[in-house]
């Protein structure tokens, strides 16, 4: 898909001949013959690509020197676990559960909640399934929470400040993914944490759902693993601290890259300057990956950058071991992650991390990919 083409439906109609190019960004609109035959051509090396993938899906994420490396899929319904196991996903990295909010008018209930979880842990059949908790505001159904407008939605009360401010709707989420933990390997995840004091106040508020449902006989998991999403600058900067509240850290470059180059991920207008090339969004993946690794604790990294294998090799040179994206994805990073060695990965990292501009590692970083795997860029 591309969007933001402002403008496009008052210069095409009805019987014109039109390319969309999603990869590019690009619409082409009654293009010449030598742009037909091109992307004719190139939709067949797609399609070819597509069947050499497909063979992928049985075979582990494995380097040329032997690092395994874990490739999980993110979902928004508990029907698309099935789609992420197909593209070879070992698992849910990340479930955004505010998609329930999708279905009506009327809050969803904790049974609502639960009957969600209970398909997607029971679909996912053992393996790991992360479900984060909701993350309503800003870009996410705002309009359904009943608020206020907000001048600055991205700011303002969204996702775990708004679970904060509305502890009944928090707990009853709390208590549904409690009940659904004995069923399978369920993690809880909080986002867009920015202090010490919200993942403890998370963690006070789970707590308290674990005491009622203890009073009330239903089974739960106490040791449920818990953790935090990663992606405002003050968590990065504050990392360390959190390791000690949080099982595992993931990262969310989506919102990270907003917060950190004050750039709105969803405004087309600043579009070009949203971008996980930068300097200082490299420079923080690498900070989190290395405070996790000294603290001992597990990293994801659950942003579209895990999807986009422009970044794997770099990424896996920071030292990522474990991508959650969009299941569509899975198969062709899996190809990148079985082409590559980590010594090549931690060069490549190595110079990036040198470098001064977007530009410069972007186009670096599609030609080391370019000699590896051509078929991809
Ligand atoms: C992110 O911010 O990178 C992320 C995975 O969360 P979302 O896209 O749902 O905000
Ligand atoms: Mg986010």
């Amino acid at each position: 898909a591309v969007v933001g083409a402002t403008g496009l439906t008052s210069k095409v109609s009805g019987g014109d001949s039109i390319i969309i190019d999603g990869t590019r960004g690009l619409v082409i609109s009654e293009p010449d013959e030598q742009t037909r035959q091109e992307y004719e051509q190139a939709e067949e090396r797609l399609i070819e690509f597509g069947h050499e993938l497909d063979e992928l899906r049985d075979l582990p994420a494995v380097t040329r020197d032997g690092v395994e490396v874990k490739l999980l899929g993110n979902i928004e319904f508990p029907h698309e676990v099935v789609v992420c196991l197909e593209r070879g996903a070992q698992g849910i990295g990340l479930y955004r559960t505010e998609f329930l909010y999708l279905r009506g008018e009327t809050e969803p209930t904790e049974a609502d909640h639960y009957e969600a979880y209970r398909e997607a842990v029971e679909a996912v059949g053992g393996r790991p399934i992360v479900i984060r908790t909701l993350d309503l505001g800003a870009d996410k159904y705002a309009q359904i929470t009943g608020e206020e407008r907000e001048r600055n939605p991205f700011l303002g009360l969204r996702s775990i400040r708004f679970c904060l401010s509305h502890v009944g709707l928090f707990k009853a989420q709390l208590r549904a993914i409690l009940r659904v933990s004995v069923l399978g390997d369920v993690s809880i995840m909080f986002p867009l944490i920015t202090k010490l004091t919200e993942i403890r106040q998370a963690k006070w508020v789970l707590a308290e759902a674990m005491e009622d449902l203890e009073e009330e006989g239903l089974p739960y998991r106490r040791d449920i693993r818990v953790g935090v999403m990663i992606e405002t600058p003050s968590a990065v900067a504050i990392a360390g601290a959190l390791a000690h509240e949080a099982d595992f850290f993931s990262i969310g470059t989506n919102d990270l890259i907003q917060y950190t180059l004050a750039v709105d991920r969803s405004n087309e207008r600043v579009a070009p300057l949203y971008t996980a090339a930068d300097p200082s969004v490299i420079r923080f993946v690498r900070d989190v990956l290395y405070t996790a690794n000294r603290k001992g604790i597990e990293c994801s990294l659950c942003g579209e950058m895990a999807g986009d294998p422009i970044y794997t090799l770099l990424l896996l040179g920071l030292g990522l071991r474990k991508f959650s994206m969009a299941p569509n994805a899975i198969p062709e990073i899996k190809r990148v992650v079985r082409s590559v060695s980590i010594t090549h990965a931690e060069q490549v990292a190595h110079r990036v991390l040198g470098m001064e501009s977007d530009r410069e590692i972007g186009n670096y970083l599609r030609d080391e990919l370019r000699k590896i795997l051509p078929q991809v860029v």
